[in-house]
């Protein structure tokens, strides 16, 4: 028989992306030996479509396609954006399962959203159906970053893994704010995305 394809999966909003979750990828598929990352933008939840001060799909799309090439092992996957409306993890992981039986999935994610797990639809599915792979965030203490996993095991006997990362306090809210107050976002974003934001005017919630 041979080996599954060990595929990480990189979810989230991306507006922007930065280099927080660069870094989380790129460690991921490192420490994990991952044969690929694939970086999937959720769609916009219709609470937050068109919203001020965001950017639409298409912006976001093309600032991770910008942020990623050149590198191999990231690609970018608009799986989660075929359908209309609120974009489920259980459901998008069982999707994967049953369309790639040659792959294993590997859900790559910051502390914090191991903090709001319970609160995810159907956690107890997340768990069974991939790795979960979790990087320290927010300067969490590593004794509580430890506490937090080891409860998580616990309760979903899922296979939870810790990911060895600098903490990167970074966040795209942040960076939607910064570009919002005028101030630049040089170095927190790769050079092609600043370049990005700006010809595109994004964030800027004043105008
Ligand atoms: P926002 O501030 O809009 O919520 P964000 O920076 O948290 O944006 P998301 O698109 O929400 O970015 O995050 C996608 C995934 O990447 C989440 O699992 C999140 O925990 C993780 N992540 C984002 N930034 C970092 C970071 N600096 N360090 C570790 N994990 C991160
Ligand atoms: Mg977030």
């Amino acid at each position: 028989m041979t080996e599954k394809k060990k595929i990480g999966i990189m979810g989230g909003t991306f507006d922007p992306i930065h280099l927080g979750h660069l870094i989380l990828g790129e460690e991921a598929y490192r420490q994990l030996d991952l044969d690929q990352v694939l970086y999937m933008p959720a769609g916009n939840p219709p609470h937050k479509r068109n919203r001020t001060g965001r950017a639409a799909d298409e912006d976001r799309v093309q600032m991770i396609r910008l942020a990623i090439a050149g590198n191999p092992h990231f690609a970018l996957s608009l799986f989660d954006m075929r359908e209309e409306g609120y974009s489920y993890t259980y459901r998008l992981l069982e999707t994967l399962n049953s369309e790639y039986s040659d792959c294993e999935f590997y859900f790559i994610m910051g502390a914090d959203s191991l903090v709001d797990f319970d609160t995810w639809m159907n956690p107890q599915r997340i768990a069974n159906a991939a790795h979960l792979v979790v990087a320290t965030r927010n300067q969490m203490s590593n004794d509580s970053f430890e506490a937090l996993l080891q409860k998580r095991r616990e309760q979903y006997h899922g296979d939870f893994l810790r990911l060895d990362t600098p903490n990167l306090d970074i966040s795209s809210q942040h960076l939607r704010e910064l570009v919002g107050s005028g101030a630049s976002v040089k170095y927190y974003v790769p050079d092609p995305v600043l370049d990005y934001i700006r010809e595109h005017s994004l964030y800027r919630i004043s105008e």
